[in-house]
């Protein structure tokens, strides 16, 4: 198979199209054989000032449904939103005075407005997680119930939630508390994965060593940058070609199974999206 046969999804790219490099980013992609793009929100900090209210959210959340229908403009295929609150936003909130308990709700009000965004609106997932760095107790209680809750409005509006978490390979308790909450832990995507991931659906980085052992390990998965369309961090992750380069690499070496996985059989079960549907001539 050759590239241009397939759809090719980055899973989880950010676009920035008030500081970024925003629609540029996407034509790179798409001149490489990019096709369908998930975009997630920036975190609520870089783009506006103020503290987080539903206000702010709701400003952070349309400047990503923008950047997403100029994005989809582009694309041979389209790209769709994903909403979200950063899990990292809970330490801004407590060292700005907040309590544990007040950032949660602060933090659970997000979601519920991305949530709605889903159910009534362009979006097609929400984001949640937790810190990534070690956190006190109650931050760390605060931050799984904010997961918590996410998994709720998933399970409640039929939709999959991405989760940036700490690094590691057993999730298990994870997603067992989704499936607590009636949410299939298919619809469970944990970001930034490696190739191996027990409970959710890993979305593996596109490192050429984490997928061969996705590969290897025979399962669903996804695959992603977390390409941040930041100016001021030039290379700090990884730049909006290197799905489809890594989609080309893998059909070099003949897993043309691998890539129909991550590129269209994952993305319908987990999303509902139909990737070679979407695809125009
Ligand atoms: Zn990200």
């Amino acid at each position: 198979m050759d590239i241009e046969e397939t759809p090719v999804l980055d899973n989880h790219m950010h676009l920035d199209p008030v500081n970024g490099r925003n629609v540029e980013a996407v034509e790179e992609f798409a001149e490489h054989g990019g096709t369908h793009l998930l975009v997630l929100n920036k975190p609520s900090w870089h783009l506006t000032e103020a503290a987080a209210d539903e206000a702010t959210f709701r400003e952070v959340f349309d400047l990503t449904v923008g950047a997403v229908e100029d994005a989809t403009e582009i694309l041979p295929g389209r790209a769709w939103p994903v909403l979200g609150v950063h899990p990292a936003l809970v330490s801004r909130l407590v060292e700005d005075g907040h309590t544990p308990e007040e950032a949660r709700d602060i933090m659970q009000t997000g979601l519920d407005v991305a949530a709605e965004y889903v159910t009534d609106g362009p979006a097609l997932a929400i984001k949640s997680g937790r810190p990534h760095y070690d956190v006190d107790e109650a931050v760390w209680e605060a931050s799984n119930a904010v997961m918590c809750h996410g998994f709720e409005l998933a399970a409640d509006g039929d939709f999959a939630i991405q989760l940036h978490t700490e690094g590691g390979e057993d999730f298990t308790e994870v997603a067992r508390w989704a499936e607590e909450r009636g949410l299939d832990r298919t619809q469970v995507v944990k970001h930034y994965s490696g190739g191996r991931l027990v409970g959710p659906t890993k979305s593996v980085l596109a490192d050429t060593d984490e997928l061969e052992i996705a590969i290897e390990e025979d399962e669903p998965f996804l695959m992603e940058t977390d390409y941040i369309d930041d100016p001021d961090r030039p290379g700090a992750v990884l730049g909006p070609k290197t799905v489809p380069r890594r989609v080309r690499w893998l059909l070099e070496n003949g897993h043309d199974d691998a890539v129909r996985t991550a590129h269209v059989a994952t993305p319908k079960d987990v999303y509902g999206i139909d990737t070679e549907a979407t695809l125009t001539e």
